[in-house]
């Protein structure tokens, strides 16, 4: 008869763009429904990491979870910079207090990114189970799930026993990792699992435009990932890509093995992938064509009289959410019939609050937030439809109709559009659209590409080498010593 199991679940997600100006902070993480505790926690993401978490584990009898209040994602979502000192440790030290009034422990579940970057904390996700551990004691197990965009290194499974990460981009198995991340808890809390693990980081640093797993190189990897799981029983292979625009000392490629008591295993498996990343490096930092975006329009007004439609342009660069540069060329071309989703200008948005359906336009709008959002653009047209009745502010929106049949959404934050369809939400038929400008660098391709709908798929930045850009060399790096990394200095593998 199997023994009562209690499990602690803790969540601390951010993807922090550390070159963006504005800091996230406590208030970005507290808005209505976030701090999450108990069942409000667990029930959080159905279809992520804490559904499939939640769902395995309560697959076992004699399983007990326990929510411990935890921030969700801040309002900001990756669109915002440094965490601040003060918003870690708030929300650290309240997660602890929790653990410690909770009682005894056998495991926790850290639902965690692996690319928060905070002011005076390195590598927090390590840092955060390392005061769990202490709460805990060596007898408990400790599992985190991650992101492939999580820059990571061995310090997070010195303190912690497993790691699962997400292996496709765009990440369609998050529900997965949590599954596994409840049945590996659980099966270690009976002593039927010895987690041993092995780290290799490899020094490849890619901008994430680049990473898509639709595409070899990158597929290959994922591939050859899954053949070492499928050979190997409970053996687990984490392959991060790395997030580069995290300026932090632990950035870049990373793989993690966790073998069942053989550590030797998981060190032959770790290196064997990161050897094969390693031959592969020269088409990994070149997996994905990129186009000006003056160029990018030129090619989808070709495209769609060629009836190669939809054509979506993709703006992977803008990080804020506000950029206006491609707006400002399918303006400067008169590309028609282009939805334009969205450009973020939270003034712009509130200010419109009581605009109705046919009232004329004329307003600049984005840019502003820092210099890769670029300038203001001036748009006249005719209100769409908008929508402010939301509490939450992020979920506020204009449409605006402009140009040749095109329109434009306003958003408060960065928006990406991942699916056609989600155009309904603005009140817009995607059926009436030659084309997508949208602001994504690959989780568009899950309804956009994977799923076949669009023939052109275009991949734009600015002629500028701003934040977002895949010319790395510009951006203002402190901490990561970009001459270590191929493809930016002569740097030695193994
Ligand atoms: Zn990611």
């Amino acid at each position: 008869m199997a023994r009562m199991i209690r499990i602690a679940v803790l969540q601390f997600s951010h993807e922090t763009v550390t070159f963006l100006g504005n800091d996230t902070t406590i208030a970005d993480f507290t808005y209505a429904g976030s701090p999450a505790a108990g069942e409000a926690l667990l029930a959080s993401d159905p279809r992520g990491y804490m559904g499939g978490f939640v769902q395995v584990a309560r697959e076992f009898d004699g399983v007990e979870l326990v929510g411990i209040e935890s921030p969700l994602w801040p309002v900001t979502g990756s669109g915002s910079g440094w965490v601040t000192g003060e918003a870690f440790e708030h929300f650290t030290a309240k997660m602890i207090a929790g653990l410690r009034a909770g009682g005894t422990w056998d495991g926790v579940y850290l639902c965690v990114h692996g690319a928060m970057a905070v002011r005076g904390v390195e590598r927090p996700e390590a840092e955060l189970a390392r005061r769990v551990r202490k709460v805990v004691g060596r007898e408990a197990f400790i599992a985190g799930t991650f992101d492939p965009h999580g820059n990571e290194d061995a310090e997070f499974l010195a303190a912690a026993d497993f790691a699962f990460c997400v292996k496709y981009f765009p990440h369609y198995d998050s529900h997965l990792q949590g599954q596994r991340a409840a049945r590996m808890l659980v099966r270690a809390i009976r002593g039927d699992y010895a987690p041993k693990s092995a780290t290799v980081k490899v020094p490849i640093l890619t901008p994430t435009v680049q990473q898509w797993t639709g595409a070899s190189p990158w597929m290959d990897l994922v591939q050859r990932a899954l053949v070492w799981e499928a050979r190997e029983p409970d053996l687990f292979v984490n392959f991060y890509f790395g997030f580069p625009w995290s300026d932090v000392p632990d950035a870049g490629m990373c793989f993690q093995v966790i073998a069942n008591g053989d550590a030797a295993l998981a060190k032959r498996v770790a290196d064997d992938m990161a050897r094969a990343a390693w031959r592969r490096r020269a088409e990994l930092v070149k997996a994905a064509t990129i186009h000006r975006i003056g160029d990018g329009v030129r090619m989808a007004a070709a495209a769609m009289a060629d009836g190669k439609m939809p054509v979506v342009l993709a703006d992977h660069s803008d990080r804020s959410g506000a950029a206006t540069w491609l707006l400002r060329e399918i303006q400067a071309q008169d590309l028609p019939g282009v939805v334009v989703v969205s450009v973020a200008d939270a003034a712009a948005v509130e200010a419109l609050r009581n605009a109705r359906p046919g009232d004329a336009f004329d307003r600049e709008v984005g840019g502003k937030l820092d210099v890769s959002a670029g300038a203001p653009v001036r748009v006249t047209g005719t209100v769409l439809g908008g929508d402010w009745s939301a509490n939450d502010v992020k979920q506020h929106w204009v449409a605006i109709g402009f140009g040749s049949g095109c329109a434009l959404v306003l958003t408060p934050y960065l928006t990406q559009v991942l699916y056609p369809e989600t155009v309904r939400q603005y009140g817009l038929d995607p059926a009436a659209f030659r084309g997508f400008a949208i602001k994504s660098r690959v989780h568009f391709r899950r309804g956009f590409d994977d799923s076949g709908f669009a023939p052109t798929i275009l991949l734009v930045e600015p002629d500028e080498p701003f934040l977002g850009t895949i010319r790395l060399e510009a951006l203002p790096y402190r901490h990561v010593e970009l001459e270590r990394f191929y493809p930016y200095g002569e740097v030695a593998f193994p």
